[in-house]
């Protein structure tokens, strides 16, 4: 809706009570976002409680006017069971019980789409709802079960996409708020990429996360951000997940690659070399924007360093690491941070060769960072 009234000329602001926007999506995903509304003119105001709407606007609990003509609130939807309730169909936690075939507690009444409770892919717990691609599977897996051929509902993974503007965000499975909150064991990367070949006149920043099962590899959950290809690399991983695949499946997936379109090792294979890389003990990813207690050696050019950089932090470009190792303080652990994650790998495998052991490299490079910040 902002996007779309911006869009039409009329000054708009999103004021969120959460610390970010689109729950959905984790802290460490949702930077980009949430500058591509700033840069296209959107007023947002996060951590904002609002207390009461008069003719003016919108009256925060601080007691701050945010003054508006129109307001539009969105601050999410629950299914209507009135009619299956007054029909005495059981109910958990406001979504209609079904069995395996979307039959309800009356065996000759169905439910499906968003009143209807199905389980998540991922916790296996029973929670309800869903989009617009599961209530339609389920209304033909309904159909064939009343016709006779009747197949069982599968596992929701919440598979979405969404346009923020120029950007793309797209996810399936759990976010790490939902995995917390179950108390599921992961780990997590995350990986700047371009969208296809560099040299190609439409090749966009993509940023891609993969949540997966440290001791099975199993995938738990993806999003990607980007102008280009978000979408397609969820909707790959998505199938991946769905099978039972694993990260080292996304190392090894063969997808198809022409500059236009990709990368000879595509968003999909960086991540899942990556994940390779973390669990065969190559190399320690790093996630954050606190360096308390840690050497920030920042490998990028001198010039890009001069111009924005960590403060505290010492600049050795890549390419000079061998060379100068011996100017690097080993008092503290050693953060190494570069463009987009991939020469902070490979120095940090420079210096563990060298002997330092206790070396990081900062997972998504300046790209993740500068998207946190
Ligand atoms: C603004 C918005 C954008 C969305 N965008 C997406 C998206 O991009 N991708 C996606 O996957 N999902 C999206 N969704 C979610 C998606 O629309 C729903 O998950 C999906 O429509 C659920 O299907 P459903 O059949 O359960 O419900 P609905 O599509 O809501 O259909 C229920 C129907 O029942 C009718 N009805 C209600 N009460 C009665 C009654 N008493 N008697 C007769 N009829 C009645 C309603 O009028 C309605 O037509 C979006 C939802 C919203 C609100």
């Amino acid at each position: 809706m902002a996007e779309n009234l911006a869009e039409i000329g009329i000054k708009t602001t999103v004021a969120d009570i959460s610390q970010h926007i689109l729950p959905t999506i984790d802290e460490d995903m949702v930077g980009t976002l949430e500058q591509e509304l700033r840069s296209n003119g959107i007023n947002l105001i996060l951590e904002c409680n609002i207390k009461e709407i008069t003719s003016s606007g919108a009256v925060t609990d601080k007691n701050d006017l945010i003054p508006a003509e129109m307001l539009i609130l969105a601050s999410g939807t629950k299914p209507n069971t009135e009619i299956a309730v007054a029909c005495g169909l059981k109910t958990a936690k406001g979504f209609v019980c079904v069995d395996e075939f979307m039959r309800t507690s009356d065996a000759d009444i169905y439910a499906c789409g968003d009143i209807a409770e199905v389980t998540d892919f991922v916790s296996a717990q029973k929670t309800g709802g869903g989009l617009a691609g599961s209530a339609n599977r389920q209304g033909r897996l309904i159909a064939s079960h009343i016709a006779g051929r009747g197949y069982e509902t599968k596992p929701i993974q919440w598979s979405g996409v969404l346009k923020v503007f120029t950007q793309t965000v797209a996810f399936t499975g759990a976010n790490e708020y939902i995995l917390k909150k179950f108390g599921v064991n992961y780990q997590k990367m995350i990986v700047w990429t371009m969208s296809n070949a560099g040299y190609f006149p439409n090749a966009e920043w993509l940023s891609l996360k993969v949540i997966y099962n440290p001791i099975n590899g199993k995938i738990l959950g993806a999003q990607a951000v980007g102008k280009n290809g978000a979408e397609k690399r969820i909707d790959v991983i998505s199938a991946v997940m769905k099978l039972g695949g694993t990260v080292k499946d996304l190392r090894d997936m063969e997808l198809c690659y022409s500059p236009p379109y990709s990368n000879a090792k595509d968003a999909v294979n960086i991540i899942g070399m990556a994940i390779d890389n973390v669990q065969s003990g190559l190399a320690r990813p790093y996630f954050g924007t606190d360096f308390k207690g840690l050497t920030v050696l920042d490998v990028r050019s001198s010039s890009d360093y001069k111009n924005e950089n960590i403060a505290g932090s010492i600049n050795i470009p890549s390419g000079q690491i061998r060379e100068r190792i011996a100017e690097i303080p080993l008092d503290k652990p050693i953060l190494v941070i570069c463009y987009r994650g991939y020469l902070s790998y490979v120095v940090s495998r420079i210096l563990k060769q060298h002997g330092i052991e206790n070396v990081s490299f900062y997972a998504g490079g300046w790209q993740q960072y500068k998207s946190q910040i």
